[in-house]
């Protein structure tokens, strides 16, 4: 329960939520992720308090070489949020000013409020209806002159369809950045997105199947003087101190982050494999309800069940019969980029993008995290299928 502004001035203890019993499945349980790494994590700590490397200390590098590894990259540059990584993408491969960026309207908006910070237009299309990934068929119809780069997101876990988008992209001469915020260990074609496109951009924010305790992020590409060129926008243009070779942003990652970062990746396919041994069960057990969809997983790759999405008509009901049995849920994403305040410039309007509003008015995502129990998933599968026995 949040405190209210009220309860903190007053120091009153926040009123027991006695409307909603104790959670039984929480949507996701970092203190528990957290709890089974805490020895290893207090003794990779210690050293950097006591020597107050607080800054690009050695564990930031050894992170990035790892993560490089992780994923099949050359380079890997880390830097403070995946919003701050995308930023960079655009930066290093001078995007700005009169240039035009295409991307889904179904994101998380920072893929957007990226291109924005750039100085760059979003251009927006429609999702495709399987994956609610990028729609390749419709990206040649919004390119333009302007047009220098195309962002896929691989949503909730799941690549985008890269091979049609980097035709499309090589057709026009433009650079594909991908926003793998969601997609850590997802493939493509056998192979770990993130080396597809000419960059790819990664979040440690703490709910990412792999998250830094606090906002993390990094970029990921074979390009070398790309890597370079982001190394020094990164840190105010210096690869030497007070020595400043381009303008350059404060956005370097932490090395406590990049310390407990890397005590967590090496459980990640550990991880990811829990989470689609999850989402099993939840397929199995609730494929025959009348009025509940479950996306199908693409041929094309491995989806790492970052959320589990449902759709469904009139979800807060849904949601609030889950919330009755203490199951918490959340909605990914309740509205399309098109259509919040901050983008109207962009100049969309309703029914510009029909799957992707048709989406956020349905989706519904169920507790996933590896840490879930059997107990748990049968709990949450129980209250679902009691919930549709009721509607039908
Ligand atoms: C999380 C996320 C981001 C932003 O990452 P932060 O680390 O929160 O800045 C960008 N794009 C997508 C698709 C995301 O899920």
């Amino acid at each position: 329960m949040e405190l209210t502004k009220n309860s903190i001035q007053t120091n009153e203890k926040p009123k027991a939520a006695t409307s909603s019993p104790a959670v039984a499945v929480p949507f996701i349980d970092l203190p528990l992720q957290f709890a089974n790494l805490k020895a290893e994590i207090d003794q990779a700590l210690a050293p950097i308090f006591t020597s107050a490397g607080f800054i690009m200390g050695p564990s930031v590098k050894e992170f990035e070489a790892a993560f490089a590894e992780f994923i099949g990259a050359e380079h890997c540059v880390t830097v403070h949020t995946g919003t701050a990584a995308l930023h960079l993408a655009l930066l290093g491969l001078d995007i700005g000013p009169g240039d035009e960026i295409i991307t889904a309207a179904n994101s998380f908006v920072a893929t957007a409020e990226a291109i924005e910070f750039a100085g760059a237009r979003t251009r927006l299309v429609d999702v495709d209806p399987e994956t609610y990934n990028l729609d390749p068929r419709k990206i040649e119809a919004a390119i333009t002159s302007d047009t220098k780069a195309i962002i896929p997101v691989h949503l909730y876990g799941q690549a985008a369809d890269m091979k049609p988008i980097m035709e499309v992209a090589k057709k026009h001469n433009l650079k594909v950045i991908e926003d793998a915020c969601q997609a850590h260990g997802t493939t493509y074609e056998g192979v770990r997105v993130g080396t597809t496109g000419d960059i790819a951009c990664f979040s440690f924010y703490p709910g990412k199947n792999l998250g830094a305790a606090g906002e993390g992020g990094a970029i990921v590409t074979n390009d070398a003087a790309l890597a370079n060129r982001i190394r020094l926008l990164r840190d105010h243009g210096s690869q030497k101190k007070y020595e400043h070779e381009i303008v350059g942003h404060n956005f370097r990652l932490d090395t406590v982050q990049a310390a407990i970062l890397k005590i967590k990746l090496p459980h990640l396919d550990k991880w990811n494999k829990l989470r689609q041994s999850h989402a099993r069960f939840y397929r199995e057990h609730l494929t025959d309800l009348k009025g509940l969809t479950l996306r199908p997983e693409s041929k094309y790759g491995e989806h790492i069940y970052h959320l589990f999405v449902i759709e469904l008509e009139e979800r807060h009901r849904l949601q609030e019969h889950l919330q009755s049995k203490g199951i918490q849920s959340g909605i990914h994403y309740p509205i399309p980029i098109h259509l919040q305040k901050g983008f109207a410039h962009l100049g969309y309007k309703t029914g510009d993008f029909p799957v992707s509003e048709n989406a956020c008015g349905k989706v519904l995502s169920l507790p996933m995290y590896p840490e879930l129990s059997t107990a748990q998933l049968e709990l949450v599968v129980s209250a679902v299928r009691e919930y549709f026995a009721k509607l039908n």
